[in-house]
């Protein structure tokens, strides 16, 4: 038996973080909020979002050097919470290759003994460290500047430098910090190239944090970021296809991970906990522009109207009245577009709910979103994304694999929706699933 499996799972597991600079203090600021990430051994993670949203927080934190206030971080089976000061020195020497966009080498020593520098902390002998650096920087091209220093050189060869630097100590995770962030295209390339090979060759667990989306192409494990949270996560296989992991978050839409947290439940168990949040639902879609207490109003509102408690009459009366006389004190307008809306919602989720086909569900939710919105969308769009929403609520095709595909142009075989439509495409279905549950048990 071969006792040496590796364990795929668990190699980079994040839990939960949550890191605030300047904790407690007036200038505290919070990076990260509750960021869950999984990377597995092997793989080569793009972390990519805009500048500021927390890339390099969230590497330092993988690095050992930055510690979240809450959250677990498990790294090759290690808690680096749990470490010791000194332990956690000795695993980011030992795991972690770092490798920085500013290179961050020395300037006063040359090529040389900035490779070999990392090496003093374990202990080797001044030959046997220099010997070992000159192998790497002929491995990465270099070795015939070994005598110069760093400023001597172009930013592709420096950048070199930093990778041969970052795995002198054979660390089994790389991590790098917008490696190639200050360097033109060609060097750019190569060095990703460099980057690629320690991954497939070696195999090196990469993460690579970048602002710019063209990176991805190398990765097979991209991490969105946004304001210190994770948006979303693609995993492709090695020729770069999205796999289709119905398991994985990323690939299933907030109402589908909603009622598979809810698994083991009856349908009419979820139906009961999903009515306290129709209502909340209708209100979070369609009133951004009233004040909160506007809002807490119209959603108790809005439950009577989908408990059948009042009809389309008096819910209209119920927004316009003053909230002197216990209405919600909305002006006409106001009043009677929403209502308005609502009704055409619970309409659509109503079809939605009965139709008995996903053709015939899908077709109620393009024809709905279309005419809510007013969007001016083809035929021939409007039928390709009914014939792909129907894929999707038939299992055939899963979120990500939705998205896609609306987003392709016609062209090439989509629907042709831009990202802004698709956001409040998917944003219309999810209210339309959420409303419409159960809606078609209920007259039998
Ligand atoms: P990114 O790498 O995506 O550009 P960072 O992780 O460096 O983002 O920073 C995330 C946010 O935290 C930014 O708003 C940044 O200004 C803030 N930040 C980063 N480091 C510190 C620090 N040491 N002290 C205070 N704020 C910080
Ligand atoms: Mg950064």
């Amino acid at each position: 038996m071969n006792w040496k499996i590796k364990m795929k799972k668990e190699f980079i597991s994040l839990k939960g973080l949550n890191l605030t600079y300047n904790l407690g203090a007036t200038n505290a600021f919070q990076a990260l909020h509750d960021v869950d990430v999984e990377i597995e051994e092997g793989d080569f993670a793009i972390v990519l979002g805009p500048s500021g949203c927390g890339k390099s927080s969230l590497l330092n934190i993988i690095a050992g050097l930055e510690l979240p206030e809450k959250g677990s971080v498990l790294v090759r089976g290690q808690d680096l919470l749990k470490l010791k000061e000194k332990n956690r020195v000795d695993y980011h020497r030992k795991e972690i290759g770092m490798i920085f966009q500013a290179y961050n080498l020395i300037s006063t020593l040359n090529v040389l003994d900035n490779v070999a520098l990392p090496q003093i902390f374990i202990n080797k002998k001044k030959k046997e460290r220099d010997q070992r650096s000159m192998k790497i920087l002929e491995r990465l091209g270099i070795s015939e500047h070994a005598k110069k220093i760093p400023s001597e050189l172009s930013g592709g060869q420096q950048q070199r430098i930093g990778i041969a630097r970052a795995i002198i100590n054979e660390p089994q995770i790389i991590l790098a910090d917008e490696p190639v962030g200050n360097l033109d295209s060609v060097s750019s390339n190569n060095v990703m190239e460099i980057l690629n090979k320690l991954n497939v060759k070696e195999g090196k667990t990469v993460v690579m944090v970048t602002h710019n989306a063209e990176h991805a192409v190398w990765g097979n494990r991209i991490i969105h970021m946004r304001d210190g949270k994770i948006t979303q996560v693609e995993i492709k296989n090695r020729e770069g296809l999205v796999e289709k992991e119905e398991k994985s978050k990323g690939g299933m839409s907030e109402f589908n991970k909603f009622v598979g947290r809810l698994k083991g439940l009856s349908k009419q168990q979820i139906k009961i906990l999903l009515e306290p949040l129709k209502a909340k639902c209708l209100v979070d879609q369609l009133t951004k522009l009233f004040s909160e207490k506007q809002r807490d109003k119209i959603e108790l509102v809005i439950k009577k109207r989908l408990n059948n408690q009042i009809d389309l009459k008096g819910f209209y009366e119920k927004l316009d009245k003053s909230e002197k006389k216990g209405g919600v004190g909305l002006d006409k307008r106001s009043a009677e577009n929403f209502s308005e809306k609502i009704e055409f919602i619970l309409k659509t989720a109503n079809i939605f709910s009965k139709a008995n086909s996903s053709e015939a569900k899908a077709k109620s939710v393009v024809d709905g979103f279309v005419d809510f919105y007013g969007y001016k969308i083809s035929k021939e769009s409007q039928t390709r994304a009914t014939s792909f929403l129907g894929d999707f609520l038939a299992k055939k095709k899963n979120y990500l694999e939705l998205k896609d595909i609306l987003n392709k142009s016609i062209a090439r075989k989509g629907a042709g929706f831009d990202q802004r439509i698709i956001e409040e495409f998917f944003a219309f279905l999810e209210l339309v699933q959420i409303v419409g549950y159960g809606l078609g048990e209920n007259k039998k």
